[in-house]
């Protein structure tokens, strides 16, 4: 079978036992361009002709055949030798490609390698490195390249961002000689490759058939793939777009950017990129039409921006970067977040007593929307120098959130993270000292925390998830000038957090 036009999605097949097997092929067909049979994982009385052939069959793709041995990351405890005996044995089932690590090649000898180049199945010649992507990529290439195969396959840890590029490169050099290249940055650092190599003419990128199936850290699955970020549509014109920030793997912004792209029609993918150290990654701003930042860079990202727009002045952190002509614009729409959660709060009553329950970035924002409105604010921390000095910014009352039962007002904000998942059974504020009209949790996973399930027995309850459509509807519209009804990113998040 020849291979796909354009679909680059190849998920790996690894399952321990035959009816597995072939139930993983029968549920990914669809969302997949090409498989790849983990024959490694499979038992040898399996690995036979007839029950392969019936397998590629029922695929109905191009797949891959690799029988990976154990210290590259598979699970055949085979010699080499015995590892070219089975894929010579296999030679007849059908496979388009059979995928052999470098390390194999270089110990077989050459007839056995003349074997399996006199059958029909392409040659995918493999390296793989699961501690680094090391400093001498150019010379594995040569190494590779050495055995004549159709395909080069260069899957490394990403250690840091440019990796991702560095492997991206070598899709030139290997264009240039008339191969096939797959390069993957592994790892939560290598999502970038994952998604972007394709359109960049890499071969394919793997996929695992369901979470918690990856045959490699940061392999997404091949639906996540095809629905979330449409792989296999994402040209060289496609604009890209992602969050940065450590951790991310929990974001909901990849979902509900992505589907506002294609609720609109715009050509452009949005990436969760995981960066532990943002002076790295500042060379490759300019690579990204826009960026939503979090934590813990919020702040420390204003060292790399030309221009700051009012709300990050005001703030003294930003959320959103806009890549325009004239440079990188730094935005903070958590402000606009606040606002609209707290849309009938603040329009009606602008004395509102507030009582406000941390000073981090989030609490700033909200620190500057309760001013713009007149609101008479109490800032409460555990630590009391950085609550003084908060309230001096602001000109706010302070306190300790140990005292925090001696408060009360018409309105309360938790801007600390106490109650996040996976601390649902934590609250800052007991049950008995919730006096309050409005009680507003910035948090939005759970959808309803501790705190708001108490809290509204008596009180008006305001999840951070309108916080965090508020500010998602406003960073897509500084993105791309069309608006998004925070209604269907509300129904997007919903799904996710139903999902997980
Ligand atoms: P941040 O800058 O790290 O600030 C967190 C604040 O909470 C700091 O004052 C911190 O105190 C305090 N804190 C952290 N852990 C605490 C604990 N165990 N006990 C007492 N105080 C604690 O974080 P942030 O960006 O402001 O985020 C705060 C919360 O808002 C998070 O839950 C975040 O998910 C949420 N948020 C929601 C949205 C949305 O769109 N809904 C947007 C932004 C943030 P120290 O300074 O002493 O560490």
């Amino acid at each position: 079978m020849s291979l796909p036009a354009k679909g680059k999605i190849c998920v790996v097949i690894r399952e321990h036992n035959a009816e597995d097997f072939e139930k993983a092929i029968l549920q990914n067909r669809d969302n997949s361009d090409l498989m790849e049979f983990r024959l490694d994982y499979l038992d040898s009385s399996q690995l036979n002709i007839k029950q392969l052939g019936y397998w590629i069959a029922i695929a109905g793709l191009p797949v891959i055949a690799t029988l990976r041995r154990k210290p590259f990351g598979g699970l055949f405890s085979g010699s080499p030798n015995e590892q070219m005996d089975i894929i010579n044995k296999i030679q007849g089932a059908g496979f388009d490609f059979v995928d052999i690590e470098l390390e194999t090649l270089e110990v077989i000898n050459s007839e056995q390698l003349k074997k399996v180049r006199a059958g029909s199945m392409q040659l995918i010649a493999s390296y793989h490195n699961f501690k680094e992507t090391p400093s001498n990529l150019k010379s594995v290439f040569k190494r590779i390249v050495a055995f004549r195969p159709e395909v080069v396959k260069i899957a490394t840890m990403a250690l840091s961002f440019s990796d991702n590029f560095r492997l991206i490169e070598l899709i030139s050099q290997a264009t240039e000689l008339g191969l096939m290249i797959i390069p993957v940055a592994m790892g939560e650092l290598g999502v970038y490759s994952r998604v972007i190599a394709p359109s960049r003419g890499a071969l394919l990128t793997y996929a695992s058939s369901q979470i918690g199936q990856e045959t490699a850290p940061g392999q997404f699955t091949a639906l996540g793939l095809q629905d979330v970020y449409q792989l296999n549509l994402i040209d060289q014109s496609t604009l890209i777009y992602g969050i940065i920030g450590c951790p991310i793997k929990h974001s909901m912004s990849p979902y509900v950017h992505n589907y506002a792209f294609q609720k609109v029609g715009l050509k452009s993918c949005y990436l969760p990129l995981y960066v532990p150290n943002l002076k790295e990654f500042s060379s490759y701003l300019e690579s990204f039409s826009g960026l939503s930042v979090t934590l813990p860079h919020k702040e420390s990202i204003l060292d790399y921006v030309g221009f700051k727009d009012r709300s990050v002045q005001e703030s003294g952190a930003a959320n959103t970067l806009v890549k325009r002509i004239d440079g990188i614009w730094a935005y903070n729409t958590d402000l606009e977040g606040v606002r609209f959660a707290l849309r009938d709060v603040l329009g009606h009553d602008s004395s509102c007593r507030t009582v406000l329950l941390g000073a981090g970035g989030a609490a700033r924002s909200a620190a500057v929307v309760m001013k713009e409105s007149g609101c008479d604010v109490t800032v409460l921390a555990r630590n009391q120098r950085k609550a003084k000095l908060f309230a001096r910014d602001f000109g706010f009352s302070f306190g300790s959130l140990d005292d925090v039962g001696k408060y009360r007002g018409d309105l309360l904000i938790n801007a600390t993270p106490i109650g996040m998942s996976p601390a649902n059974h934590e609250t800052p504020v007991s049950e008995e000292a919730l006096n309050y009209d409005v009680v507003f949790d910035m948090i939005y996973n759970p959808l309803e925390t501790r705190l708001l399930r108490e809290a509204k027995k008596k009180a008006k309850i305001i999840s951070g998830l309108e916080m965090f459509v508020g500010q998602a509807a406003y960073q897509f519209h500084l993105w791309t000038g069309k608006d998004i009804s925070k209604e269907t990113l509300r129904e997007v998040v919903f799904g996710q957090l139903r999902n997980r």
